[in-house]
């Protein structure tokens, strides 16, 4: 049973629906037929009883006839003997001579067979064409085969009803004569002479005319069955060739299918891929979802393979953020980055128009996201006041979504909803929107990498501070953004005063402690817009934004008196370093930037000549062809 099991698990779609379809055939054929012949047979068995009935009726009146005619031809000589024409001894030769005579058949196939006989009612039988023996011979006393006292029978009804039938066994006239027929007989009473006349017919020559009738029935039934078979052959072969095909369809759907999907397992994935759609049936709309299934993925390859070639990470937070608006159409939403520090949320608003919904302090202590601390969704429609950092419970409902990359939170995503339910429609959305999360996840994270990585080239790695390469990069920004302002931009060189002796005498790691200190100095003076630069080995560029000359020399003052403030431990002794500062005023001096750094180099230079631990600002006479 198993094997069996197996050997049909294993055989096609085709060969089990075709098989099936046959095998209900064979069934509803032997069921259905075996039961129309039944039925059938049990009806014609029917009709011929009620025809053999019939038949036994029309042979009594035939029979009833035959004796009436034999009655009035004994009632005719009985007259001529009674009117003296004829003695009674003639009459009665005569009346018997008659009664000879009549023979007759109601089948008509054999001629003249069945005859009248007479007998007294004492039993003595006068005439029987069919058993001359007995004449002149009491038979009263004579049984047939079945034992039935034959002529008492027809005595006793003759005394009660003057005639009537009755039924028996007797010879045949052309019959075996050892053998007893099935016979009914009519009797009548001719009472002036004491005469007993009767005749009869044979049940077996109903049962012979019965017997044509039932075969020709019987092949006429067998021949529309035949007929009836061929036809619902016929049909169930045409059914079957239209099944065929249809199943040919289906699997010839399967197999494309099956194919797809070995492509779309070797991410292959192209709308080339969609299957036409033929049918508007159930396989119609299992195509359909197909083909939305590689839509959709191929959306998702695309997406990933566009944010992958992106140039930085704010590009591809700008093409979420229109796949969230256009794709998703969700009209509010917000976009969250942890730091590189995992302490600070980065609220990344790329149009500038979204509104924070949360409590300002998640910003600060990223863990106070619960969808950072926790790295599951967090959805308000599952559960109301779910975090206790969104501002709108009650009013909208939100869908934190966080994108992991290696186990840890790296963005948030958050969707804003005014729905009060998570309808069928908000549900799909998130769960595609997820997909396509799920995919650039890994990319923003390795974008944010490689930022990192290009920052750390931009910086100094003793200071922190950013290094002349990024001066060379960011120099164009710089200079169009303070066109586009219409202000002025301060430009410090800052050195360090006598800095080869804190070398020289304590060593280069003094040194660099020294340089770090002063750089701190530095950047407490300035604000967080401004730039500062390591320009050289104890040289720093300053780039003061907005600014007018008046406040670019009292920052340059400041950090001045600050760094001659500042207390350097130093293995126990305290030092103190001085820095010189020139200052030029962009684009004041020059529309050339460059040249403004040179500029406040010579002027810088100039503060060195004048005795040091001083702010110069740049003048025009300072600058001579040799200094450049
Ligand atoms: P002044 O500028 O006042 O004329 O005198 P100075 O001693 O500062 O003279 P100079 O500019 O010639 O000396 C710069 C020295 O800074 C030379 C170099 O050894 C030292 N220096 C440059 N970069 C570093 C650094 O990264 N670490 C340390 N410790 N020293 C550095
Ligand atoms: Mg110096
Ligand atoms: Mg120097």
């Amino acid at each position: 049973m198993k094997d069996i099991k197996k050997w049909y698990l294993s055989k096609s779609i085709k060969f089990k629906i075709i098989s099936a379809y046959i095998l209900s055939l064979l069934i509803i054929g032997i069921v259905g037929y075996g039961y129309y012949v039944y039925t059938n047979i049990k009806s014609t068995n029917k009709e011929i009883n009620f025809y053999k009935q019939k038949l036994i009726e029309t042979q009594k009146t035939s029979v009833k006839s035959v004796v009436n005619i034999a009655m009035a031809g004994i009632k005719n000589y009985y007259e001529e003997y009674k009117d003296g024409k004829l003695t009674e001894k003639e009459a009665k030769a005569e009346a018997i001579k008659f009664i000879k005579s009549i023979r007759y058949n109601t089948f008509g196939n054999i001629n003249s067979l069945d005859y009248i006989w007479l007998a007294t009612s004492k039993g003595v039988m006068i005439l029987d064409p069919a058993r001359p023996d007995l004449e002149n011979k009491n038979v009263l006393n004579m049984k047939d085969k079945n034992g039935v006292y034959l002529f008492k029978e027809m005595v006793r009804t003759i005394k009660s009803e003057g005639s009537g039938f009755i039924s028996y066994c007797w010879v045949k006239f052309n019959g075996d004569k050892n053998k007893c027929y099935p016979k009914i007989s009519y009797i009548e009473y001719f009472y002036p002479w004491d005469w007993v006349v009767g005749s009869g017919f044979y049940l077996s020559d109903i049962d012979k005319t019965i017997d044509s009738f039932a075969s020709k029935t019987r092949f006429r039934i067998a021949m529309t069955t035949l007929s009836s078979v061929i036809l619902g052959g016929l049909i169930s072969l045409i059914a079957a060739l239209v099944f065929y095909n249809l199943i040919s369809f289906v699997t010839k759907f399967l197999k494309r299918v099956g194919k797809i999907s070995e492509r779309l397992v070797r991410e292959e994935i192209s709308p080339k891929l969609k299957i036409p759609v033929i049918s508007h049936d159930e396989i119609g709309a299992l195509v359909s979802h197909f083909n939305k299934f590689v839509d959709e993925s191929y959306k998702v390859v695309i997406f990933k393979k566009t944010i992958e070639e992106d140039a930085d990470i704010n590009t591809v937070y700008k093409r979420l953020f229109d796949l969230i608006k256009d794709e998703f159409n969700i009209k509010l939403f917000n976009i969250f980055e942890v730091d590189n520090s995992k302490h600070y949320l980065k609220h990344i608003t790329v149009y500038g128009d979204e509104k924070l919904m949360c409590k300002q302090e998640i910003l600060i202590n990223c863990s106070m996201c619960r969808a950072v601390r926790t790295a599951k969704d967090v959805d308000s429609f599952l559960e109301k006041e779910v975090c206790l950092s969104f501002n709108a419970t009650g009013i909208k409902n939100h869908v934190c979504i966080p994108m992991l990359v290696s186990g840890s939170v790296g963005t948030v995503v958050q969707l804003i909803f005014d729905e009060k339910e998570k309808t069928k429609e908000i549900k799909g959305k998130i769960k595609r929107l997820k997909i396509f999360l799920k995919e650039a996840a890994p990319v923003i994270e390795a974008k944010r990498l490689l930022e990192r990585l290009r920052e750390s080239t931009l910086r100094d790695p003793l200071t922190g501070i950013y290094n002349r390469r990024f001066l060379d990069e960011f120099s164009p920004t710089f200079i169009a953004t303070v066109k586009r302002r219409n202000t002025e931009a301060g430009i410090l060189m800052i050195d360090i005063d006598f800095f080869k002796q804190v070398n020289d005498i304590y060593g280069h790691n003094v040194g660099d402690e020294v340089l770090k200190t002063v750089v701190r100095s530095i950047s407490r003076s300035v604000r967080e817009a401004d730039i500062v630069v390591r320009f050289g080995g104890e040289e720093f560029i300053v780039l003061l934004q907005d600014v007018n000359e008046k406040l670019a020399l009292e920052i340059a003052e400041r950090i001045r008196s600050d760094v001659e403030k500042t207390d350097i431990n130093i293995q126990g002794n305290i030092i103190r370093k001085t820095v010189s500062i020139g200052v030029s005023i962009f684009p004041k001096d020059s529309k050339n930037l460059w040249q403004c750094i040179k500029f406040s180099d010579v002027a810088m230079y100039s503060a060195k000549e004048s005795g040091r631990n001083k702010v110069v600002r740049f003048e025009p006479s300072m600058w001579t062809e040799e200094n450049y």
